[in-house]
């Protein structure tokens, strides 16, 4: 079942966002060599409440935390514990809101002082297959069409594109119909239709696609533990053109400013 957003719905949807991205800009001040991902997680819960919403992942599924931090090899739902951050670290931060009935979702992956080459263009080509998924989100798309752009782009790198995990349609609850795969055909999957919100987020994996969870039930890892990055937007189909709802620029603002 697609619920399609009216515009008031739609701007409910950008606020949660917009209080995402002010949050990852927050913690951009933050993310440093010897900073626990614990510390990082109490800030953002602090800032998110502060500003009159909920932590949307805690105690999602059980979900032990208000921030899902995942550092190098590790793809997606880290759980924030003592690990100290290190230089050359990269580190995937996905944060949740509810505010007013709806819900925020948007991820970043930053860098901690000097990160390798590998690393560096693993992000980069991350975000772009990001921004190709999103030229895509158009009304009489086809889900298929998004995750084709990203998969194109992300293997043209000889990058492994995580199956497992995919993005979705946001609103009311953090996860609805339909799946947005970041990998597929052109033509195929769901039709997109104005007032449909969809999270656009690729997984994006040094080396093997392939993944494996972890024990404690949520960190999700690379097979060969090599480095991974995601990026993720929320994102409005609308009848003049993908209407993106987070803001990556306050982000990397913050970011330029506290390096
Ligand atoms: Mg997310
Ligand atoms: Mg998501």
């Amino acid at each position: 079942m697609i619920y399609l957003k009216n515009e008031e719905e739609i701007e409910l949807l950008r606020e949660n966002n917009l209080l995402v991205s002010k949050t990852l800009a927050e913690l951009a001040k933050y993310v440093k060599e010897g900073v626990t991902t614990l510390e990082l997680d109490k800030i953002a819960e602090d800032f998110i409440r502060s500003h009159g919403a909920v932590p949307g992942f805690l105690g999602y599924n059980g979900f032990p935390n208000s921030l899902c931090i995942s550092v190098n090899e590790n793809v997606v739902h880290g759980i924030p514990s003592s690990y100290k951050l290190r230089n050359g670290d990269i580190v995937s931060i996905d944060c949740g809101t509810i505010l007013k009935g709806f819900y925020g979702d948007s991820a970043y992956t930053f860098a901690v002082g000097e990160v390798d080459q590998e690393k560096q263009l693993l992000m980069q080509v991350t975000k772009e297959a990001l921004l190709k998924g999103v030229e895509q989100a158009r009304v009489g798309n086809r889900t298929g069409d998004i995750g084709w752009a990203v998969q194109r782009h992300a293997e043209s790198f000889g990058f492994g594109v995580v199956r497992e995990l995919i993005g979705h349609g946001l609103g009311r609850h953090m996860h609805e119909d339909p799946e947005v795969p970041n990998y597929g055909a052109r033509g195929r999957g769901h039709l997109l239709k104005a007032g449909m919100v969809i999270c656009i987020e690729p997984m994006i994996n040094a080396g093997t696609k392939s993944v494996v969870f972890e024990r404690d039930g949520w960190t999700v890892r690379t097979k060969d533990r090599k480095p991974s990055a995601h990026y993720e937007f929320a994102v409005a189909i609308t009848n003049n053109g993908p209407d993106v709802l987070t803001d990556f620029s306050i982000i990397e603002q913050a970011i330029a400013e506290n390096n």
